[in-house]
């Protein structure tokens, strides 16, 4: 059954330079309790995305067409005083990018965590902190931690108690925008674990970002892949991983190295496009081993191949 559908959304920056066109006709639809990785390089859209999807983009951004919506209800409409009281947190939380950044570094973990459940379901402080220190322990920390401090705690604790955060009001859909960032590899895999045992043990769908195919691999039914504000490849994470069709998916994943293959890695080469005035036809073109005249002048299509896989070239047009 269907929980979130995003419907041609476009997003744009208005800045001095001109607009920044950071998301543009997106489109995909994710099921209950299943788990969609979205990947891409850096400024392909990806963050812009997971903050659109909260309606939480920063001026002087804006959703400026398009829908998102959630257990049918289209969140692009709600005025934002029912976003924070009806949505954020309640129904779609976030696990931010960079753990630190956000957690107030002057309260302790237990009034941050204390604070959504007082705030939304109306608990005392008493109740709050059980309820938090619950949380705590669904991702492998001791209650002990409420009374403690952001600088007290480790790169991973931290990590694992904005996951608590996200997780406090049982939402049904928590994003995750690239939540190992920062992280060394071993706190990293750990984060991982964490992220699929609590895929097993809630029922909450998953929006994971990042730019780590390995990590998407690693827990993603699905599969989105950006390229300079569109998304260019959809389907499900098997047929996407193993057969990739869009040329940027496939470039991006033989630039990921393997230990079970001898092959040689590659690289894409150019830049990601200037947003602010991308390439005419398809962005990819000046970057792309197969472009064809038509790429160079008119934008591709969506073609759909079947299975709910997609893919946005001229190649199977
Ligand atoms: Fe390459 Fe053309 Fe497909 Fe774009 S539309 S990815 S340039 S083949």
């Amino acid at each position: 059954m269907t929980l979130l559908e995003v419907k041609d959304l476009h997003v744009h920056y208005r800045t001095l330079k001109g607009v920044v066109r950071a998301v543009e006709g997106v489109t995909f639809e994710l099921g209950r309790g299943e788990a969609l990785g979205i990947g891409g390089e850096s400024g392909c859209g990806k963050s812009t995305l997971a903050f659109a999807l909260m309606k939480l983009i920063p001026p002087p951004g804006r959703i400026v067409k398009g829908k998102v919506i959630l257990d049918g209800k289209d969140l692009t409409g709600l005025p934002e005083d029912v976003l924070r009281k009806e949505v954020r947190w309640k129904e779609v939380s976030m696990v931010f990018q960079g753990a630190m950044n956000a957690l107030c570094p002057v309260f302790t973990i237990g009034d941050q965590l204390a604070g959504p459940l007082m705030y939304h379901w109306g608990m005392s402080r008493r109740e709050a902190l059980e309820r938090a220190a619950e949380a705590l322990e669904m991702v492998g920390l001791h209650s002990d931690m409420l009374r403690r401090y952001p600088h007290e705690l480790s790169g991973g604790q931290k990590q694992r108690v904005v996951i608590a955060m996200a997780i406090l009001l049982n939402p049904k859909l928590i994003i995750a925008d690239e939540p190992t960032t920062a992280l060394d590899v071993i706190v990293q895999a750990q984060i991982m674990n964490l992220f699929k045992k609590l895929k097993k043990e809630l029922s909450s769908s998953l929006v994971f970002i990042t730019h780590d195919l390995s990590l998407i691999a690693d827990i993603a039914d699905k599969v989105a892949i950006m390229y300079g504000g569109k998304l260019v490849e959809f389907g499900p994470a098997e047929e996407v991983f193993i057969e990739p069709k869009h040329p940027y998916t496939h470039l991006l994943l033989s630039s990921i190295p393997r230990i079970d293959r001898r092959t040689k890695l590659t690289w894409i080469p150019g830049t990601p496009p200037d947003l602010r005035n991308p390439p005419p036809g398809c962005r990819f073109w000046p970057r792309c081993p197969h472009a064809m005249d038509i790429c160079k002048k008119e934008e591709p299509p969506m073609v759909e191949l079947g299975r709910g896989h997609r893919v946005l070239c001229h190649l199977y047009a």
